[in-house]
Protein backbone atom coordinates (compact mmCIF):
# COMPACT_ATOMS: atom_id res chain seq x y z
CA UNK A 1 0.00 0.00 0.00
CA UNK A 2 0.95 3.48 -0.69
CA UNK A 3 0.12 5.93 0.84
CA UNK A 4 0.63 10.08 -0.23
CA UNK A 5 0.55 12.34 2.97
CA UNK A 6 0.18 15.94 1.26
CA UNK A 7 -1.69 17.92 -0.64
CA UNK A 8 -1.77 19.55 -4.79
CA UNK A 9 -2.84 23.47 -4.28
CA UNK A 10 -2.87 26.76 -6.45
CA UNK A 11 1.05 26.82 -5.57
CA UNK A 12 2.15 23.24 -6.40
CA UNK A 13 2.27 19.57 -5.26
CA UNK A 14 3.37 18.55 -1.90
CA UNK A 15 3.59 15.21 -0.64
CA UNK A 16 5.97 12.38 1.01
CA UNK A 17 5.34 8.82 -0.22
CA UNK A 18 5.53 5.91 1.70
CA UNK A 19 5.46 2.03 0.44
CA UNK A 20 4.08 0.39 3.19
CA UNK A 21 4.93 -3.03 1.77
CA UNK A 22 8.98 -1.73 1.25
CA UNK A 23 8.90 -0.15 4.69
CA UNK A 24 11.22 -2.16 7.11
CA UNK A 25 10.43 -0.20 10.50
CA UNK A 26 13.86 0.51 10.78
CA UNK A 27 12.86 4.01 11.92
CA UNK A 28 15.62 5.37 10.16
CA UNK A 29 13.66 8.37 8.38
CA UNK A 30 12.14 9.30 11.81
CA UNK A 31 15.57 10.02 13.75
CA UNK A 32 16.76 12.55 10.80
CA UNK A 33 13.54 14.44 10.52
CA UNK A 34 14.36 17.70 11.58
CA UNK A 35 10.94 18.62 12.39
CA UNK A 36 9.38 15.67 14.02
CA UNK A 37 6.95 15.19 11.12
CA UNK A 38 7.14 11.47 11.23
CA UNK A 39 6.09 8.88 13.77
CA UNK A 40 5.45 5.14 13.17
CA UNK A 41 1.94 4.04 12.99
CA UNK A 42 0.46 0.19 12.84
CA UNK A 43 -0.99 -0.79 9.37
CA UNK A 44 -2.35 -4.10 8.23
CA UNK A 45 -0.05 -5.92 5.55
CA UNK A 46 -0.51 -8.90 4.69
CA UNK A 47 -2.98 -10.47 7.34
CA UNK A 48 -0.70 -8.72 10.02
CA UNK A 49 -0.56 -4.88 11.69
CA UNK A 50 2.96 -3.82 10.49
CA UNK A 51 4.14 -0.60 12.24
CA UNK A 52 4.97 1.83 9.18
CA UNK A 53 6.75 5.13 8.75
CA UNK A 54 4.09 7.95 8.95
CA UNK A 55 4.01 11.51 8.16
CA UNK A 56 1.52 13.24 11.61
CA UNK A 57 -1.76 13.84 11.63
CA UNK A 58 -0.18 17.15 12.56
CA UNK A 59 1.80 17.86 9.80
CA UNK A 60 -0.05 16.44 6.85
CA UNK A 61 -2.09 19.70 6.60
CA UNK A 62 0.70 21.46 6.20
CA UNK A 63 3.56 19.92 4.48
CA UNK A 64 4.98 22.24 2.57
CA UNK A 65 5.62 24.57 4.97
CA UNK A 66 7.16 21.75 7.45
CA UNK A 67 9.43 20.02 4.47
CA UNK A 68 10.32 23.22 3.02
CA UNK A 69 13.47 23.98 5.24
CA UNK A 70 14.81 20.58 3.88
CA UNK A 71 14.87 22.45 0.55
CA UNK A 72 12.71 19.56 -1.76
CA UNK A 73 13.87 20.96 -4.69
CA UNK A 74 17.26 21.07 -4.43
CA UNK A 75 17.30 16.78 -4.66
CA UNK A 76 17.08 14.45 -1.70
CA UNK A 77 15.80 15.40 1.62
CA UNK A 78 17.04 13.85 4.54
CA UNK A 79 13.96 11.11 4.98
CA UNK A 80 14.48 9.94 1.48
CA UNK A 81 18.21 9.87 1.73
CA UNK A 82 17.98 8.15 4.72
CA UNK A 83 16.00 4.96 3.68
CA UNK A 84 17.73 2.00 2.21
CA UNK A 85 14.73 0.36 1.06
CA UNK A 86 13.40 3.49 -1.58
CA UNK A 87 10.30 3.12 0.96
CA UNK A 88 10.19 6.73 1.28
CA UNK A 89 9.92 9.64 -1.16
CA UNK A 90 8.97 12.93 -1.73
CA UNK A 91 6.98 14.86 -4.37
CA UNK A 92 7.89 18.91 -4.85
CA UNK A 93 6.42 20.96 -7.79
CA UNK A 94 6.10 24.04 -6.96
CA UNK A 95 4.47 25.84 -9.87
S1 LIG B 1 13.77 4.65 6.67
FE1 LIG B 1 12.50 3.62 5.11
S2 LIG B 1 12.32 1.54 5.83
FE2 LIG B 1 13.01 2.74 7.59
S3 LIG B 1 11.10 3.35 8.66
FE3 LIG B 1 11.61 4.99 7.20
S4 LIG B 1 10.45 4.50 5.35
FE4 LIG B 1 10.53 2.64 6.61
S1 LIG C 1 11.38 16.39 3.91
FE1 LIG C 1 12.43 16.96 5.82
S2 LIG C 1 10.82 17.72 7.19
FE2 LIG C 1 9.81 16.63 5.51
S3 LIG C 1 9.49 14.57 6.33
FE3 LIG C 1 11.43 14.54 5.19
S4 LIG C 1 13.06 14.98 6.69
FE4 LIG C 1 11.05 15.54 7.62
Amino acid sequence: MITYYGYTDGSGEYYIVIDAERCNSCEDCIKVCPQQALQMEDMFIDLEDKPVAAVTEEHRKKIRYTCSPCKPEDGNVPCVSACKLEAIKCIWKPK
